[in-house]
C-alpha cells in the first residue's frame, strides 16, 4: 500500500490540471457559455477527462490580476508571493471525487461571494464554480519544472493553451512522470466522497461488536483536519464495511483466520456457538485512516491470537522505525 512513486498509484494519472496556486481541499473549473446547462456540461466534460484516475496538478507560470478593489489585497500579494515558489512546476496528484459540488457549497456563501467579487467579470460571478472535491491527494516531493520532465512536444500538447478543462495525458506523458516521488498528505475532504457511503451506514443495522472493532482498530480521536463529528461517520462507513465483509466472506464459504487458516467451523459443528463470532475483523492500515478511503482491500479476517500478534507487530514496528516527517 506504500506509495512512493507515481508509478505505484493504484490507478493511472489521466489528465492533468492547470492552475495559479496548488489545491489542497478541491480544483475547480469554470463553465464555458451561459447556459442552464453550462454547469452539468462542464463537471460531465471534467469527470470524463479524469475517468477514474488521478489528475496532475500543474502551476501556469502566470499568475492572474485580479478586480482593482483587490489590487494591493494582502490575501491576494500572499497567494502572489507563493505563486512565485511553485510557478511552471509539477506539485501534486490529486484524485477527485466522481462528481462536482458546487464551490459555494464546498467553501460557504461568504468565501465564494468573496472569490468572486475578486476575480470575476462584472455579472457574471462563476469563476470555479464547478468544483471537484478532493478526497485523496499526493505532494511531488521534488517539485520538478514540468518543462525539465516533459519533452518540447508534451509541453505544447498539453501545456500551451489556456484550457478551462483538464487536458488528457497520454503514455508518452505517463512514462515521463512514472518516477516522480510522492508523498500522500490528508485530505480533509476525505469524508466528502463518501457521502453516500455514509448515508447508507447511517440506515443500516450494524451488529455492535462490528463498531466496537472497528472503534478499537482506528481509535476514538479525530485526526488533523477532520471534526469530531467527521471522525464518527469515518467510523461508522469503516464498521458498516466490516460487516459486509464478513457476510461476503461468509456466503464466500471462507470464513476462516486470514493468517493460520484457523477454521471455526470444524470445531463448532453441531453447536449453537455462529462461527463469526469466534473471529475478529482486522483493519490492515489504521494509520492510513482519514488520509483515504478504507475499501474491503483494507480488511482481513483473523482469529484473536493472531490479532492479538498483528497488533502487537504493528506496535512495535512502530517503536522501532524512525517516524516518518
Ligand atoms: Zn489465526
Ligand atoms: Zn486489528
Amino acid at each position: 500500500m506504500t506509495v512512493a512513486t507515481i508509478a505505484d498509484l493504484p490507478a493511472r494519472v489521466t489528465a492533468a490540471k492547470a492552475d495559479w496556486l496548488a489545491a489542497s481541499h478541491w480544483i475547480g473549473f469554470t463553465p464555458v457559455g451561459n447556459g442552464p446547462d453550462a454547469p452539468g456540461q462542464c463537471q460531465a466534460t471534467i469527470a470524463g477527462q479524469a475517468g477514474n484516475g488521478y489528475v496532475l496538478e500543474y502551476i501556469t507560470r502566470n499568475f492572474g490580476t485580479p478586480n482593482a478593489a483587490y489590487i494591493n489585497d494582502p490575501e491576494y500579494l500572499a497567494e502572489r508571493a507563493q505563486h512565485a515558489t511553485v510557478a511552471g512546476r509539477l506539485v501534486a496528484v490529486h484524485r477527485l471525487r466522481a462528481s462536482a459540488l458546487s464551490l459555494k457549497t464546498i467553501i460557504g456563501e461568504a468565501d465564494y461571494a468573496r472569490l468572486q467579487d475578486m476575480w470575476d467579470e462584472d455579472g457574471k460571478r462563476r469563476r470555479w464554480s464547478v468544483a471537484f472535491p478532493i478526497i485523496e491527494s499526493f505532494e511531488i516531493t521534488t517539485r520538478p519544472l514540468a518543462r525539465d520532465v516533459f519533452s518540447p512536444e508534451s509541453m505544447q500538447r498539453v501545456f500551451a493553451h489556456p484550457s478551462a478543462t483538464l487536458r488528457p495525458l497520454g503514455d508518452e506523458e505517463r512514462a515521463a512522470i512514472a518516477g516522480l516521488p510522492l508523498s500522500r498528505r490528508p485530505t480533509s475532504n476525505a469524508w466528502i466522497g463518501i457521502e453516500a457511503d455514509i448515508e447508507a451506514a447511517e440506515l443500516s443495522e450494524i451488529e455492535s461488536r462490528f463498531q466496537r472493532h472497528i472503534d478499537a482498530e482506528l481509535g476514538e480521536t479525530a485526526i488533523e483536519g477532520m471534526t469530531k463529528e467527521q471522525w464518527g461517520k469515518v467510523r461508522l462507513r469503516a464498521a458498516w464495511l466490516a460487516q459486509k465483509f464478513i457476510r461476503m466472506r461468509q456466503k464466500k464459504g471462507t470464513l476462516r483466520c486470514d493468517d493460520c487458516g484457523f477454521d471455526p467451523a470444524t470445531r463448532i459443528n453441531g453447536t449453537a456457538i455462529k462461527p463469526r463470532s469466534l473471529l475478529d475483523v482486522h483493519h490492515l492500515h489504521p494509520l492510513e485512516e482519514g488520509q483515504r478511503v478504507t475499501t474491503y482491500a483494507d480488511f482481513t479476517v483473523l482469529c484473536p491470537t493472531c490479532h492479538r500478534l498483528a497488533h502487537a507487530l504493528l506496535r512495535s514496528k512502530q517503536a522501532n522505525e524512525p517516524v516518518a516527517s
